[in-house]
């Protein structure tokens, strides 16, 4: 994991964070050699580092969040109005009006008959509290009293905490030596371009989806609570199933009374031009989180959605999270939502999407050492291989090397194992997106010739 913007080392600030700051995710004697990355100040999508140094944030934040770039001051005024007026009373049984706004304008954007919303603090605590209400249900509705298992897949990610890490597939976010969660089984996902058994992209599309059905079965019916997935998966760089994929999904979860959970929190509000990725494979989910661009990253958020049905065969909901539909917070992701729809962002990011999809297509497809070139809305991917031929893995140096060159141009993507990944917030304009493509053009030129790339 790199440290993607300017590190800074000799400055009061970084030997602070040095000394008083735990990292995630990174290995600690490389910050406490670099420093880490000190961020000043942003606007619009411009990034200022320590070092004055802007960067067109082609990634949002990295995390995803960011979709409405920085310094809004509509949703920054809408917090501080809440925030004086009623910033958290207790949540047991106790509503304010921002949050049950957001739960209605939830119910009206969510797919299907998802209309119960149940707010929290980020993804993981999301997906903790969607497992919770599939195994809650199960028991409580009499339909499977002794259910717990989980089926997930391999290479996904569903966060931190304990549960979510058990269905996470990232060694990241592990206690390698710990025992994870009982329960939980993984099964392939629907990768794009390269797969372990070098099948043709749909014939691997529908072997995992069948795989759900042998590994339900394999696992016991009776005793499967839910099925996890991320609709459109980040490893190794936006993966785009098949529409036929997650509606065989869809089917086999009903088939054996299996709860549906989709993962929405890095797909949701835009990020693939839908509300929720889930629009585009026209499935109806039973449980649904979010979290991420629900407030554009300006306050920590996350909600799960389910059934009238589902949520009232729950006869008492066994769990609580302190700071659950805080109102500063859902003023937050209801400025949000009221901005997205005002200025059509969802639809122009999906027309955004094709434009930049085309225009990655025609500058990058021939250079030997890019694979595949896939996307949708604000969130592509471009795939190395070091043999097109083959889909032979790139050198991982190579890919983290293309990506630090296009931050050196001022422009900030992601690495995603094999891929780099571009995911702006929904107000990055074509001016954005071409600058975007000629930074990937010069960076993959300048940093491929150093690496052995079969002829094409
Ligand atoms: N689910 C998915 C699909 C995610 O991408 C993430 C975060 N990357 C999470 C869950 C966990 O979210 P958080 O980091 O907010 O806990």
């Amino acid at each position: 994991m790199a440290i993607m913007l300017t590190p800074v080392l000799k400055n009061d600030l970084a030997a602070q964070a040095i000394d008083h700051c735990i990292f995630p995710i990174i290995d600690a004697a490389e910050v406490k050699r670099d420093g880490p990355a000190i961020v000043a100040s942003g606007t619009g999508l411009t990034i200022i580092d320590g070092a004055g140094k802007p960067h067109l944030d082609m990634i949002s934040a990295y995390t995803r969040a960011n979709s409405l770039g920085y310094g809004n001051q509509e949703i920054a005024r809408a917090m501080y109005d809440q925030m004086v007026k009623m910033h958290y009373a207790g949540t047991v049984s106790i509503v304010t009006e921002p949050m049950v706004q957001l739960a209605r304008s939830l119910a009206e954007l969510t797919p299907g008959k998802l209309s119960r919303a149940f707010f929290v603090s980020g993804g993981s605590e999301a997906v903790e509290s969607a497992v919770k209400i599939a195994k809650q249900y199960q028991v409580g509705s009499g339909k499977k009293p002794h259910a717990y298992k989980i089926i997930s897949r391999w290479n996904a990610y569903h966060g931190a905490t304990a549960g979510a890490m058990a269905l996470t597939n990232h060694l990241s976010v592990a206690n390698t030596p710990d025992p994870a969660m009982p329960g939980v089984s993984k099964i392939p996902n629907p990768s794009c371009y390269r797969n372990p058994f070098g099948m043709a992209e749909d014939e691997y599309f529908e072997f995992c989806a069948n795989y759900l059905e042998q590994q339900i079965l394999h696992e016991g019916p009776e005793l499967v609570a839910a099925f996890i997935g991320e609709p459109v998966m980040q490893a190794n760089g936006t993966q785009i199933p098949s529409k036929a994929y997650w509606q065989r999904v869809r089917e086999i979860c009903s088939k054996y009374g299996v709860m549906l959970i989709i993962d929405e929190v890095i797909c949701c509000f835009g990020r693939t031009g839908a509300w929720f990725a889930t629009e585009h494979f026209g499935i109806e989910p039973d449980i649904m989180t979010m979290a991420k661009a629900l407030t554009a990253g300006y306050a920590p958020m996350g909600a799960v959605m389910t059934t009238e049905a589902i949520a009232d065969a729950i006869p008492h909901f066994r769990h609580v999270h302190t700071f659950s539909g805080h109102a500063g917070c859902a003023a937050a992701a209801n400025a949000v939502i009221a901005i997205k729809k005002r200025e059509g962002l969802i639809d122009k990011a999906y027309d955004n999407g094709v434009y930049f999809l085309a225009a990655l297509k025609d500058k990058l497809t021939d250079l030997p050492s890019v694979g595949d070139i896939r996307g949708i809305g604000h969130w592509h991917a471009v795939d190395f291989t070091s043999n097109k031929k083959t889909k032979a893995l790139p050198e991982p140096r190579m890919v983290k090397a293309i990506a630090d060159k296009m931050k050196s141009l001022g422009v900030l993507v992601g690495a995603a194992g094999t891929a780099i990944e571009v995911a702006p917030g929904l107000i990055a304009t074509r001016e954005d997106f071409d600058r975007t493509v000629d930074a990937f053009k010069e960076a993959i030129v300048a940093i491929a010739k150093d690496y052995e790339i079969a002829a094409a």
